[in-house]
């Protein structure tokens, strides 16, 4: 696949409008994701500033886009992902604070949004406090927590559209489901606005702590992992599905079923991402021939499987 990445790299290159921010041609992806796998960007693109990714959108090159966030919910598959990656570094991870509102850009952590809100003595947003991925990727997932989610913080959307046009949209509810948003597929969001409850500080970080311990006791920490793997059937919880399946522990090559949390894959050091896949589908297959349900992934899996030798794409 980089073989197939180099031959068209310049022709990929050239086709672009001239960019002001950084532009990597065959670009390692694996150490922007949290499970540390997966191939190469054909192009990796981290814009100066939201003028310049209209600027690459507007022009319709017909060439894939892909938007990497923290990182912290993706697979990227060994054989990378052709076309644009697109990451929002730095110059997006802003945030203001104004009476009860916060401003943020989408590269911003939730971590780093969570400890302002607390700062500002604004509730709503301690849930996040736990969760390692970026506004616009928690945007993208609806994440939530502890009974919480982002559409219930959120008051306003900022993004470009498929023709790169810059708009803000305020939220309707309608627009997210469990750990999914109906927005288009295509959209990027630059940014968001949320509104707080006033509260004493000292009481947010009483519950964030809270929830930091819970963590600490249910999950596994400092590995290379994904949260959790599957999404959580309706009425049930899909860690007890894959407990009951008898697949905590299981290893496929460098991939194993947490011991801790089994809705939690880990990369134990040197596990490829067919690996991690071939482990979440066994998982599925035995959960469906022990409990007759099927698991439905939550960690979004993006790219190309690696080509064997002689295949083509
Ligand atoms: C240890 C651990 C614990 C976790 N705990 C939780 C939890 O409690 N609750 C929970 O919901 N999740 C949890 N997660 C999963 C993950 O943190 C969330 O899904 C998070 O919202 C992903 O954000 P990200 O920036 O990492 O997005 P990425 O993983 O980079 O991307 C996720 C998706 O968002 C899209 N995307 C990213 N940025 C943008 C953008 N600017 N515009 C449009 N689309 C974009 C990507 O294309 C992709 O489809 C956990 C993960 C880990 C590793």
């Amino acid at each position: 696949m980089f073989h197939l990445f180099k031959q068209k790299k310049s022709f990929l290159s050239e086709r672009l409008p001239l960019l002001r921010g950084k532009v990597i041609e065959n670009a390692p992806l694996a150490k922007m994701t949290w499970i540390n796998v997966g191939g190469n960007a054909e192009l990796l693109f981290e814009p100066a500033d939201e003028h310049d990714l209209a600027c690459l959108i507007s022009q319709h090159l017909n060439i894939p886009i892909t938007l990497i966030g923290a990182g912290s919910n993706l697979i990227i598959r060994d054989g990378g992902i052709p076309g644009i990656v697109v990451h929002l570094g730095k110059n997006f991870a802003t945030c203001t604070v104004e009476g009860d509102t916060l401003s943020c850009g989408s590269s911003l952590l939730l971590i780093e949004l969570s400890k302002i809100a607390q700062k500002a003595g604004l509730s709503g947003f301690e849930f996040l406090s736990g969760i390692p991925g970026s506004v616009g990727g928690a945007i993208r997932m609806n994440a939530g927590a502890y009974k919480k989610e982002m559409k219930d913080i959120l008051q306003s959307i900022r993004l470009i559209n498929s023709n790169g046009q810059i708009q803000t949209i305020p939220i309707d509810e309608e627009f997210f489901r469990y750990r999914e948003t109906l927005l288009p597929k295509d959209w990027i969001f630059l940014g968001a606005t949320f509104k707080g409850t006033p509260s004493d500080p000292e009481e947010i970080q009483k519950t964030m702590c809270s929830y930091k311990e819970q963590r600490e006791k249910n999950q596994p920490f400092g590995v290379k992992t994904c949260g959790s793997t599957f999404k959580n059937p309706e009425g049930l919880q899909a860690w007890r599905l894959i407990e009951k399946a008898h697949c905590r522990g299981l290893k496929i090559g460098g991939a194993q079923v947490s011991e801790k949390h089994c809705n939690f894959l880990i990369n134990t050091g040197k596990a490829t991402s067919s690996d991690i896949e071939a482990l979440g589908e066994e998982i599925r297959k035995r959960v469906f021939k022990e409990c007759g349900i099927n698991l439905e992934w939550e960690v979004k899996r993006i790219g190309i499987p690696r080509l064997k030798e002689g295949e083509s794409c």
